[in-house]
C-alpha cells in the first residue's frame, strides 16, 4: 500500500516576485484604523504584527513608509512598570511582544524609546532556578521563551545578567532522539521550537552541543513534493516552515539539502496577485506574518537582488545585526 502524504498541487503558473504589491499591502494594514474590526481582533498580537510588518518592509527596502513616531509612541505606551512591553494598549506584558518590540527599535535605532534598565530587570526574572525561562508572570516555560528572552538581552547586549550555562543546559534538556527539539523536555520535535532553540545555541555560541548529522536530515525531510517545507511529520506545508525550517538549515550551513528552485516555486505560489502578501499555502488569505516569513525566505535563497539579506538567527536585516555589533554563531563561519 503506498503511503499516502499530505501535500498540495501547485498552480501551473506561478507569478514573479511581486514587491510592490507587497509593500503595499504591508502599508495598506498599518492604515487601517485602530477601531476597524480586523485591527480590534488582532489587538493581542499587534506588536509582533508591526514587527512582522516593519520588518518585511526593510527587506524590501521601504521602511521609510512606515509612521515611525507613531509606532515609537506606541512601545513607549506599552512598557509596564514592571518593565515588560504588552501587545497593545492594555494587553499584559510577555517576551513575545518585549522581543517584537526591541526588535523594531533596533530596526529604527531608537533603543533609548523606552526604558532599558527596566526592560532588563523584566527579562533576567523570567529565568527559573532549571535555567528555562517563562514568558511572563503566570509561569508557562516554553523553549519559544528561552529564545525570546536571550534574543531580547543580546540585542541590548546584556546577556550577562542571566545564567548563561543554565539556559544551554535547559535547551539540550529538550533535544529529542531525532535531533530535533519540542516547547519542553520529551515533547514532540516542531521546526518552529528548532528554530528557537538552534537560534538560542546560535546567539550563546554553543551550536557544539547539536547533533548537526541527525538534525539536518529531519529539517531536509520536512521539504513535501510540492517544494513547500511542513513543519512535523504528516502535515501540510506552510510558507512560515520556510523560514523555521531554512533559516535552522543556514545557521548549520546546510540550505543546499533543500531543492531551492522548488521550494522557490512554492512560496511564489503563495503570493496574493490582487491584494499583495504571502499567505500560508496557495489561495488562503494573506496577512503580515506569512508576507514576512515568505520575503525571508527568499531573501536567504538569493531568490531577488532586489531584497535585503536576512539574518538567520534574528530574523532581521543583517545591516541591523551587523550594526549592533552581534554575531551569532553559524556553522559557515
Ligand atoms: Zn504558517
Amino acid at each position: 500500500m503506498a503511503l499516502r502524504i499530505h501535500d498540495i498541487q501547485l498552480p501551473d503558473n506561478v507569478p514573479e516576485l511581486l514587491l510592490e504589491k507587497h509593500a503595499d499591502y504591508i502599508i495598506s494594514c498599518a492604515e487601517k484604523s485602530d477601531d476597524d474590526f480586523q485591527a480590534i481582533m488582532t489587538e493581542h498580537m499587534r506588536m509582533s504584527a508591526i514587527y512582522w510588518g516593519l520588518t518585511a518592509l526593510d527587506l524590501m527596502d521601504q521602511l521609510h513608509r512606515a509612521d515611525k513616531e507613531k509606532i515609537l509612541k506606541l512601545i513607549k505606551d506599552c512598557q509596564y512598570e514592571c518593565g515588560g512591553i504588552g501587545a497593545f494598549h492594555g494587553h499584559d506584558p510577555h517576551v513575545l511582544h518585549t522581543l517584537s518590540a526591541i526588535q523594531i527599535l533596533c530596526l529604527f535605532d531608537a533603543l533609548d524609546t523606552i526604558d532599558i534598565e527596566k526592560v532588563i530587570c523584566y527579562l533576567k526574572e523570567r529565568q527559573e532556578p532549571d535555567g528555562s525561562f517563562t514568558g511572563d508572570k503566570w509561569g508557562e516555560v516554553d523553549t519559544r521563551f528561552s529564545f525570546c528572552t536571550v534574543a531580547s538581552l543580546a540585542l541590548l547586549g546584556r546577556l550577562d545578567v542571566i545564567d548563561v550555562e543554565g539556559a544551554v543546559r535547559f535547551i539540550c534538556k529538550c533535544m529529542n532522539f531525532d535531533g530535533g527539539f519540542g516547547p519542553r523536555p520529551d515533547s514532540e520535535s516542531h521546526a518552529g521550537m528548532i528554530y528557537c532553540c538552534v537560534g538560542t545555541l546560535s546567539i550563546l555560541g554553543q551550536l557544539h552541543h547539536l547533533d548537526v548529522g541527525k538534525l539536518g536530515w529531519w529539517l531536509c525531510e520536512r521539504q513535501l513534493p510540492s517544494g513547500g517545507l511542513n513543519g512535523r511529520p504528516e502535515k501540510l506545508p506552510d510558507v512560515c516552515y520556510s523560514w523555521w525550517v531554512l533559516s535552522s538549515m543556514k545557521i548549520l550551513n546546510l540550505i543546499h539539502w533543500i531543492d531551492k528552485e522548488r521550494l522557490i516555486k512554492f512560496i511564489l505560489a503563495c503570493q496574493d496577485t490582487d491584494t499583495g502578501g504571502f499567505s500560508d499555502r496557495p489561495g488562503d488569505m494573506a496577512d503580515p506574518f506569512h508576507t514576512l516569513f515568505g520575503l525571508g525566505a527568499m531573501s536567504m535563497l538569493g531568490a531577488s537582488d532586489s531584497l535585503k539579506e536576512i539574518n538567520p538567527t534574528f530574523c532581521m536585516p543583517e545591516y541591523v545585526i551587523q550594526r549592533l555589533g552581534l554575531e551569532p554563531e553559524r556553522l559557515d563561519r
